[in-house]
């Protein structure tokens, strides 16, 4: 706390990983007395630059970027880049602390980063938005590169901002390589990469529900956010039998009784997609659904819920009223949507409950097999990335298990996910030497 005074959100993440790592690191001769825990929570670099550029004013506009290389023991420094308001240090350097566990967890070699900027991508145009990612990347591409540090989208950053950032990044270094991923199919991007972070949260839903016997089927899910992660979130739970009967954006949340099948999900992506509206307008093409303003969906009953807005969504009133309700599996799509307290309730609850450094690292697991196929200059089919997708959930799954299992019956993912992801990076430190 004082070293990093008024990064609350830092804190939380570091808290929730020493909790369950610090003991075993006392249980484990190997591990004890070589500061590995505290070499990890401080970052290897933190860039912090400015970023100037024009509006179509005419005005100037400054905002501030940043990119946080926290680990680079097991790979490349890799993570996304958040183009948001409310981003800082705090939020930046608690993302790209779970990133380094959460890489490790997809047994890819990938090492763990974080960035982005305060800029507000929200009511711009196409053209500043551009002009943006041209300035950002400008001072960006002196720190990153395909073998040292490979950023990726994350809220606010999605295919229009990556191909923006891409196309400056090859403009000024004069190189074609995989520098970021998350890019557009025509220009090195992976099959199955938009789709990846909701498939695999919906992958490791089921694998959670098998644990108990069950499965997705008939079941009813809510589901926050109405983006990325969480649009395609929906479209795998309901291809597996749920009923999705919520969706969210930062002013409220919609809720249909009947379900959101893929005709109205398909709407959901027009307007959030290609209008870049308010999700408010589901209502006005299905009247029988319900808006409200102003609130979260975790008030309604559901069997399963997967929070993929973004970080403390979920605080332990709604915890508690999920409970309440019934609910028995919550698979995190976003980093860190439950509060720490909203996580004690569902232990105490023991119901399933799984942390976004398991559950959401579809994604990034992805983004290594774009990697991958950069560097081979060959591109996979949709059937083949998503094979294996389902294949390195699974495995993420199965260790899990194996840190987390209390031989009861019970697994707790959150201490089975810091430990297993710990466990390799901690391992290639100590091979690496005191660096
Ligand atoms: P998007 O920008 O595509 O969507 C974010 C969604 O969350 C939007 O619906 C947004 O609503 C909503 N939201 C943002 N802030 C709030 C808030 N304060 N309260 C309620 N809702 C809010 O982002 P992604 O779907 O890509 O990412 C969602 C989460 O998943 C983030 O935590 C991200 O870090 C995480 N993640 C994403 C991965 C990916 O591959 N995309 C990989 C792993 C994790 P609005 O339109 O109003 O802003």
């Amino acid at each position: 706390t004082l070293k990093n005074p008024n990064e609350p959100e830092f804190l939380q993440a570091v808290l929730e990983v020493a909790e369950t790592v610090i003991p075993f690191i006392e249980e484990n001769e190997k591990y004890r007395n070589k500061m590995l825990l505290e070499r990890m929570v401080e970052a290897e670099r933190i860039v912090i630059f400015r970023v100037a550029w024009l509006d179509d004013k005419g005005q100037i506009q400054i905002n501030r970027g940043f990119r946080v290389q926290m680990n680079s023991a097991i790979g490349p420094y890799k993570g996304g880049l958040r183009f948001h308001p409310t981003v800082n240090l705090s939020v930046l350097k608690f993302l790209a602390f779970e990133q380094t566990f959460k890489n490790s967890l997809t047994t890819l070699p990938m090492g763990g980063g974080k960035g982005g900027s305060d800029f507000d991508p929200k009511g711009k145009s196409d053209i500043e938005v551009m002009r943006f990612c041209q300035a950002f990347m400008t001072e960006l591409c002196k720190h990153i590169g395909a073998d040292t540090d490979v950023p990726a989208g994350d809220l606010g950053v999605g295919a229009r901002e990556v191909g923006y950032l891409f196309g400056q990044y090859k403009k000024i270094r004069n190189e074609f390589t995989g520098v970021l991923t998350g890019k557009g199919i025509s220009f090195g991007g992976s099959l199955i990469r938009p789709e990846a972070t909701g498939y695999g949260v919906v992958y490791f839903a089921q694998s959670m529900l098998a644990t108990k016997g069950n499965d997705l089927r008939g079941k009813t899910v809510a589901v926050s956010g109405s983006g990325n992660v969480a649009q395609y979130a929906v479209e795998k739970a309901t291809q597996l039998g749920a009923k999705v009967i919520t969706m969210s954006d930062s002013d409220g949340y919609i809720y249909d009784a009947a379900g959101i099948d893929a005709k109205k999900l398909a709407h959901i992506m027009y307007l959030k997609n290609e209008l870049r509206t308010r999700i408010s307008e589901y209502v006005v093409k299905y009247p029988k659904a319900k808006y409200i303003a102003g609130a979260k969906p975790w008030e309604q009953k559901c069997d399963v819920a997967l929070p993929c807005a973004t970080q403390n969504e979920l605080d332990a009133e709604s915890a508690t009223a999920l409970v309440a309700n019934g609910c028995i599996c919550v698979a995190e799509g976003a980093n860190m949507p439950s509060t720490y307290e909203a996580v004690l309730v569902f232990h105490d609850a023991k119901i399933l409950f799984s942390p976004g450094k398991a559950s959401n690292a579809g994604g990034v697991a992805t983004s290594g097999l774009e990697m991958s196929q950069n560097s081979l200059r060959m591109s996979w089919t949709a059937e083949e990335v998503d094979e294996k997708l389902k294949g390195i959930m699974l495995n993420i799954h199965a260790a899990c298990v194996k840190y987390g299992a209390d031989g009861n019956g019970y697994v707790d993912y959150v201490k089975g996910a810091n430990i297993a992801g710990f466990v390799k990076v901690a391992d290639a430190m100590l091979a690496q030497g005191v660096v």
